[in-house]
């Protein structure tokens, strides 16, 4: 196993989640009779620049042509790309003549803002239906390519160059991960700036997110894997938050290397990772968690059904897909699954074969209680399923530690 930042060969195993389905890789009915392809999960990390990866890479075109997530749908998601493009529109001074970008610019949930705004923009998101749904329903500027050093030399040569390059929840997808950001340095204006934000990996360990390891997230980024990567490519990271989104992300931002001053937020981060990102002890405790994670909650589940209680799901998530095949949880404990997502609705979870439902199911049919699959959104789904709850329906939200609400 060859590292994909800094290619050292031999990689170090945290965890191994078994041969299980692409966890997006939803089912339609007809396609039920029909086996599904499996792939190893495996996470290692690498002793050189300390990347933590999965060892497997399934093809991106399989991954990500069709894509069943919309950003829009959550209405946490809208309002924190509300926020952020406001904060970028006035501090870098964007205007009629800028350019902002967008790499996996999903159905333009954050560039809509900019547009709004009178910014111009363009996406970029392979996944043509939703490419569409960008320029369809949000007037947002969209080609449906990958990303990396190609596109963005073709980009130049057609005259665009920009000020803001985003990039979210983007980077952990990208097999090729110095040729993106290569494409970040081409792309980007002499005092522009590229902002990723990319679920933390520290926050994934400490609150035991190991359902975020699916195949579609070939990486889990620290800081100090992040500057190493970015260094590589003439790139600088000047300053860093630490955000609550996804569980737990991180923002950078990186400009040219050289030309701005670096924040103590990313020396004051760099210092504190230094005391368990290359630590080996770190990473196994981690798989001793999961594990007991796993015995709590399949504990539960099993002694709830005992008692004749009615269990559903919430969420047709891939975190949802990793944790009921990781945990072999399925159709004899949980009865279906219900998401807001219409693209998804009427189709079956991968591997465990779980019908998805409109989650106006749950009031009328009131099971006793509901796993939380997406439980990210907690606060957003329990406030939005009141009525479910006042009539005595429970959440069991998994992670990071197994509590019913
Ligand atoms: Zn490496």
């Amino acid at each position: 196993m060859v590292c994909r930042s800094c290619g050292q060969v031999g990689l170090n195993t945290v965890l191994s989640l078994g041969n299980t389905p692409l966890a997006n890789a939803l089912l339609r009915e007809e396609e039920l009779s029909a086996s599904e392809s499996k792939w190893p999960l495996e996470l290692c990390w690498c002793p050189t620049c300390s990347l933590v990866q999965i060892s497997e890479t399934v093809s991106p075109e399989v991954l990500f042509r069709e894509y069943a997530y919309l950003s829009s749908f959550s209405d946490t998601m809208v309002a924190h790309a509300r926020t952020i493009a406001d904060r970028l529109r006035e501090t870098r001074k964007l205007g009629p003549d800028s350019l902002v970008v967008e790499v996996a610019s999903n159905d333009g949930y954050l560039l809509q803002w900019y547009h709004k705004a009178g910014v111009p923009v363009l996406g970029i998101e392979p996944a043509r239906n939703i490419a569409q749904v960008a320029e369809s329903e949000r007037g947002v500027r969209t080609i449906s390519e990958f990303f990396g050093r190609d596109l963005a030399h073709q980009l130049v040569r057609d005259g665009m160059r920009a000020d803001v390059i985003h990039a979210n929840n983007v980077l952990a997808h990208v097999a090729d991960l110095n040729g993106a950001v290569a494409g970040f340095a081409t792309l980007l204006k002499p005092d522009g700036v590229v902002v990723v934000e990319a679920p933390y990996l520290k926050d994934l360990l400490d609150h035991v997110e190991f359902d975020t390891i699916y195949h579609e997230h070939l990486c889990y980024f620290s800081l100090t894997a992040l500057t190493l990567l970015f260094g590589q490519q003439g790139l600088e990271i000047f300053d860093v938050e630490r955000l609550k989104i996804h569980g737990g992300s991180l923002r950078i931002h990186a400009a040219k290397a050289g030309t701005t001053t670096v924040k103590a937020s990313v020396h004051d981060l760099l210092e504190e990772e230094a005391t368990w990102v290359r630590d080996p002890e770190f990473y196994q405790s981690f798989g001793e968690r999961v594990e007991s994670l796993r015995r709590e909650l399949v504990g539960l589940l099993n002694s709830l059904k005992a008692e004749g209680k009615r269990i559903a799901v919430y969420g047709a998530s891939a975190k949802g897909s990793t944790l009921l095949n990781y945990f072999g949880i399925g159709s004899d404990v949980l009865e279906y699954v219900v998401d807001r997502s219409t693209v998804k609705q009427g189709r079956y979870t991968p591997g465990t074969r779980l019908k998805i439902h409109d989650p106006s199911r749950l009031t009328e049919d009131q099971p006793d209680y509901c796993l939380l699959l997406t439980w990210n959104f907690a606060e957003e789904v329990l406030a939005q399923q009141e009525q479910y709850r006042s009539r005595g329906g429970k959440f069991i939200i998994p992670i990071p530690s197994v509590r019913v609400a």
